[in-house]
């Protein structure tokens, strides 16, 4: 009847050592079909989006645990897309790059002037975008964190009032969604945990700065991402599977690099822990 659009990864069968089960996952994205006598080229949304899905499928497929409940993408809602977004890296990678960016009637590669505008496009409005997201999230928080007899009817006060608390009352800024129509906050499955977004983002980030330290995309740098994330799926405690591949603590340093809000010398990196 009807066909579900967007993108997505599934695993139609997890992994788990304890059936003997191995992964069967797989990636759908829906493509615009192109006129008639016309290739199917994709748009640089598209490709991210490929990769971002192809990223879900590596988690799935390299799961090496017991327990299915474990299992590939079976982690915190604030860390499933964490790895999706970090082999989005590999996009804009030149070995990478130059394999499928191509004028599709010169074979041109991609000019760097251009792969440059994409870059700085990203950073465009970040601030605006950063803060309208951030308000959000917190105002997420100060809804859930209040107790069942501690909800109040007056919505609109309590909101203007949180806002303020949390000091992203900003006329000029308003929060993404408000109390009334934030559906993520109330029946959306992002119940006090509309922030995971940006912490993926933080975690992703702060990984391609890892990836871009030890020499980038070689075998060697692979499997450690392999063995000591991607293949543990929710086994160990999320934030641990970080600290055992990047060997320390999340650092917001590269997030902001990535979105241009890096202001003056980001703070010391914190110790290394193994
Ligand atoms: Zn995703």
């Amino acid at each position: 009847p009807s066909k579900r659009g967007g993108a997505w990864a599934s695993a139609y069968v997890g992994q788990s050592k304890l059936f003997g089960t191995k992964p069967v996952i797989a990636n759908h994205l829906n493509i615009p079909k192109p006129p008639e006598g016309e290739p199917t080229l994709l748009t640089w949304d598209e490709v991210k989006t490929a990769f971002h899905e192809f990223g879900h499928a590596l988690h799935g497929m390299f799961s090496d645990v017991k327990y299915p409940r474990f299992s590939g993408a079976s982690v915190p809602r604030d860390f499933v897309e964490f790895p999706s977004q970090v082999n989005e890296m590999w996009r804009t990678w030149p070995e990478v790059l130059k394999n499928y960016a191509k004028h599709y009637k010169t074979g041109e590669p991609m000019p760097a002037e251009l792969l440059d505008k994409v870059f700085a496009a990203e950073k465009f409005n970040q601030g605006f975008k950063t803060t309208e997201y951030l308000s959000a999230t917190l105002l997420d928080q100060s809804w859930h964190q209040l107790k069942p007899e501690q909800v109040p009817d007056a919505t609109l006060a309590f909101e203007a009032e949180a806002l303020k608390k949390s000091g992203t009352d900003l006329p000029v800024v308003p929060p993404r969604y408000r109390s009334t129509y934030f559906s993520h906050s109330f029946s959306g499955g992002y119940s006090a945990g509309y922030y995971s977004y940006i912490w993926s983002e933080v975690l992703d980030a702060d990984t391609v700065e890892w990836f871009n330290q030890h020499g980038g995309l070689t075998r060697e740098n692979g499997d450690r991402f392999r063995k000591t994330l991607l293949s543990r799926g929710g086994s160990d405690e999320a934030l641990n599977l970080f600290r055992n591949f990047t060997g320390k603590e999340p650092f917001i340093a590269p997030l902001l690099k990535r979105r241009g809000l890096e202001v003056a010398p980001p703070p010391e990196a914190p110790p290394t822990t193994n």
